[in-house]
């Protein structure tokens, strides 16, 4: 199935909301196994929204449209599809009933325009609206089907995911859904990745390969169309395997999950506490290990000690390797180490991570910008110095450097 994406919406041409209904669509679409092989704009007018479902009805065999279907005189998008099918529009009470009980529960007068919300084009199915009014449409004419949700997304996406897909799940038959793992990696860049398995890419037909790269993380989805999981695994099986092989130096996860989450998770199996001395990363690292939810289980605390004084009156980093004739500075191993081990002393945790360096975006003790240095202190073990030369911008240097003392701490 082929299909084409509608954000009906006067304000998306004008710049003032970006699209991400049809980022959301494109991927759950995907998740079915459906290809989306367009995605369209178009203004709250009914001429140009029927001419945008003419062209689409010729490429698609799936329209989804988004927005437009509320109470006000510009949500067309249920009038200019009835009127291009040459269908009637015809009132669904049970909605209807929703919509007075909910004026009468909150004590306001009924609003005529809100009927509106009811309304269904004639042989439309109802597609429940948990979290807001109107109602969604879904219908099949002549070989093209039709999905009109809501342009709020906090009512399109459980539309969508509920009765949406139950729907399109119904004419398209189990065997076409889209089965996928996705593979997590970090320590390596996209090309250095691709270039493991660029002979597997190019050969690949069924399982696909797609690798994606964003903020410091690389992942690799590999996706099967089949009836079922055990179907789905048995297909997937040898390219993982290959893939597994190949790439085991860097593979973190083999779910969507950050590699804090990752962290957290062996972290918490090996009763490992962990601590934190964070200098130019400021507290990001342990932003984003308190993001997910039980990280109390093996995420102690930190230290942002981002002026030498803390470093040394917190850390217990010498005042010999931070100041003075050939110190080797806050930005260097010595330090990162000392900062390690300072803060595993003081929270008495299983692992520690520092991090110092130059974020920019000017440079600091002379040293560039984005020269980093990762500590990672072990109890009973001795402790590990990674030097980077980051590049980028002063958030992407923060960020990276602060996905690499997560997988530092993964290794
Ligand atoms: P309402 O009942 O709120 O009028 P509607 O179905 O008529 O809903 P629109 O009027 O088109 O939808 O849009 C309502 C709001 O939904 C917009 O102001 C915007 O905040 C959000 N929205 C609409 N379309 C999109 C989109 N494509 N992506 C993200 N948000 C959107
Ligand atoms: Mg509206």
């Amino acid at each position: 199935m082929r299909a084409e994406i509608v954000a009906v919406g006067t304000e998306l041409l004008l710049g003032q909301i970006v699209n991400t209904n049809a980022q959301f669509l494109s991927r759950a679409l995907a998740e079915l196994g459906i290809d989306v092989y367009y995605q369209t704009v178009v203004g709250d007018n009914k001429d140009r929204i029927k001419q945008a479902i003419e062209i689409a009805r010729d490429r698609a065999d799936l329209i989804v449209f988004t927005g437009g279907l509320g109470p006000t005189l510009d949500d067309l998008t249920r009038d200019a599809l009835a009127e291009y099918l040459g269908r009637g529009i015809v009132l669904h009470q049970p909605t209807m009933d929703k919509i007075e009980e909910m004026f009468s529960s909150r004590g306001v007068a009924f609003v005529e325009s809100n009927r509106r919300q009811a309304l269904l084009v004639d042989g439309a199915s109802p597609l429940r609206n948990d979290t807001g009014l109107a109602v969604g449409n879904a219908l099949a004419v002549e070989g093209t089907h039709y999905l009109l949700l809501p342009g709020p997304p906090r009512e399109m996406k459980p539309m969508f995911t509920n009765d949406g897909s139950a729907w399109l799940r119904e004419r398209l038959g189990a065997s076409f859904a889209l089965h996928s793992v996705m593979l997590k990696f970090a320590g390596i860049g996209e090309s250095a990745l691709e270039d493991l398995l660029i002979d597997l890419i190019r050969e690949q037909a069924d399982p696909t390969i797609a690798p994606y790269a964003k903020e410091g993380e690389v992942a690799v989805r590999v996706s099967t169309k089949a009836s079922d999981p055990e179907d789905a695994a048995r297909k997937l099986e040898g390219t993982l395997t290959e893939i597994r092989r190949r790439t085991a130096d860097y593979l973190y996860a083999e779910d969507d999950v950050g590699i804090e989450a990752a962290v957290l998770r062996l972290l918490t199996g090996l009763r490992g506490t962990l601590s934190l001395a964070e200098s130019c990363t400021g507290g990001m690292i342990a932003g984003m290990l308190t993001t997910v939810p039980g990280s109390a289980d093996a995420f102690v605390g930190g230290v942002v000690s981002y002026s030498n004084g803390v470093k040394r009156k917190q850390l217990g980093v010498p005042e010999g390797l931070l100041e003075g004739e050939g110190a080797p500075g806050a930005i260097s191993a010595e330090t990162a180490a000392a900062m390690a081990e300072g803060v595993l002393a003081a929270m008495d945790t299983v692992y520690a991570v520092s991090v110092t360096g130059v974020a920019g975006p000017g440079s600091s003790e002379g040293k560039p910008v984005g020269l980093v240095y990762i500590g990672v202190a072990e109890r009973g073990a001795d402790t590990r110095v990674e030097k980077l030369q980051l590049s980028g911008d002063r958030e992407g240097i923060r960020l990276r450097a602060s996905k690499r003392a997560l997988y530092l701490l993964w290794q």
